[in-house]
């Protein structure tokens, strides 16, 4: 049998199952996998039935299996992305991984560090790629500011600062402000793609955290809507964090100074691929140039390279753990009031 690839004999697309019926997904997820030549969303599984079919008509996916065994058991599924709340990614990665799929999961990876490394262990053992959404690393301007701080543009960097305060939108108003036990509150959700970001602009570790966060009209059932954190980093790097759900009119960004020069990124912390970088050294200030590219559409690229075996995803299931480790500690200092370590 011939089974080379010929214009009359297609390889068979890689199919998609969605975990999940989700705003990400269709705002932002389909669409990035989709971009991805040869890549196709063949079933979307839902806790609901009637809300999966009215999911998979609205966004053209031809499958509604009845369970997470069922979309698992499709052969065409080669990979899940999974982006249910965050109490459930823990069971669906171990689901995913013994039935042998790639594994792309939203963040927090899970509630705790140790099922985060159960569910990276899970992915290893079973050969497949697990990957974090962490779709900030994949903004160009991001990733310019890690190239010049790479480079020694800045000098040796000394202090961060992220602004992260942002209006939760009244579409997404749910779990995150009021079950706790879904993993809600905006540590989980925010400080998280912040502790990745700095990691991934400095190249360095987080190693104690102090914080205070607070409850506005917003939040409930104790979670927190707003956070203030000082995070140390190993290569001695302070770093300063707000994140909020409930701030309707700041811009966000994220500061790194380094002994001979400061970068500035201005509407950085985003979905988007918007926002500036400015240089602030003895020359004076210089505008970067960027060139902007889709976050999403790049992160689910350089996933789809890493199932082929071609490089690293942008965002491990390693980065998704000390992220969380980050979350974590920033709760529990939050909690306790205490200087709190990042324990891995
Ligand atoms: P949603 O609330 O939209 O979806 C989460 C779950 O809630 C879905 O799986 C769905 O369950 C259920 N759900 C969704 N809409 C409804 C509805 N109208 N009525 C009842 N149930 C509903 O959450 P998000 O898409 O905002 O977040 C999902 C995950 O993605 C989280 O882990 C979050 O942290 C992460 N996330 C990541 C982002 C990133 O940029 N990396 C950005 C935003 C979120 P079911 O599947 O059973 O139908």
């Amino acid at each position: 049998m011939n089974s080379e690839k010929t214009p009359e004999n297609p390889a068979p697309p890689i199919g998609w199952g969605l975990i999940g019926a989700s705003t990400i997904a269709a705002e932002h997820m389909l669409g990035a996998i989709r971009a991805q030549a040869g890549h196709e969303v063949v079933a979307v599984m839902s806790s609901s039935a009637q809300r999966g079919r009215e999911y998979a008509r609205k966004n053209a996916i031809a499958s509604v299996p009845e369970s997470l065994d069922a979309l698992l058991a499709n052969p065409q599924v080669q990979a899940v992305y999974i982006s249910t709340t965050n109490e459930l990614h823990k069971a669906q990665v171990l689901a995913a991984a013994a039935a042998g799929k790639h594994v792309l999961c939203e963040k927090p990876l899970a509630l705790t560090v140790a099922d985060a490394r159960e569910m990276l262990a899970a992915c290893q053992a079973a050969g497949v790629v697990m990957a974090t959404n962490h779709h900030l690393r994949n903004a160009a301007t991001h990733r310019k500011m890690r190239e010049l701080i790479a480079q020694g543009a800045i000098g040796r960097p000394l202090f961060a600062r992220v602004f992260h305060a942002v209006y939760l939108p009244a579409h997404l108003q749910g779990w995150r402000l009021e079950r706790p036990q879904a993993g809600g509150g905006v540590i989980l959700d925010i400080t998280v793609h912040d502790a990745d970001t700095l990691r991934f602009l400095l190249g360095a570790e987080p190693v104690e955290v102090v914080a205070l966060s607070h409850s506005t009209a917003l939040a409930k059932q104790g979670l927190e809507d707003g956070v203030m954190a000082v995070v140390r980093f190993d290569n001695g790097v302070l770093a300063q964090i707000h994140d909020a759900f409930s701030v309707r009119h700041a811009q966000t960004g994220i500061e790194i100074h380094g002994e001979s020069g400061s970068l500035v990124g201005r509407n950085v912390m985003t979905q988007h691929p918007v926002g500036e970088v400015v240089l602030r050294d003895a020359r004076g200030e210089t505008l970067l140039p960027i060139a902007h590219e889709n976050l999403y559409v790049r992160g689910v690229a350089a996933f789809c390279a890493a199932m082929r075996g071609d490089g690293p995803p942008a965002a491990s299931a390693e980065d998704g753990v000390r992220s969380l480790a980050t979350a974590v500690a920033v709760l529990h200092a939050c909690k306790t009031g205490q200087r709190t370590p990042v324990i891995l």
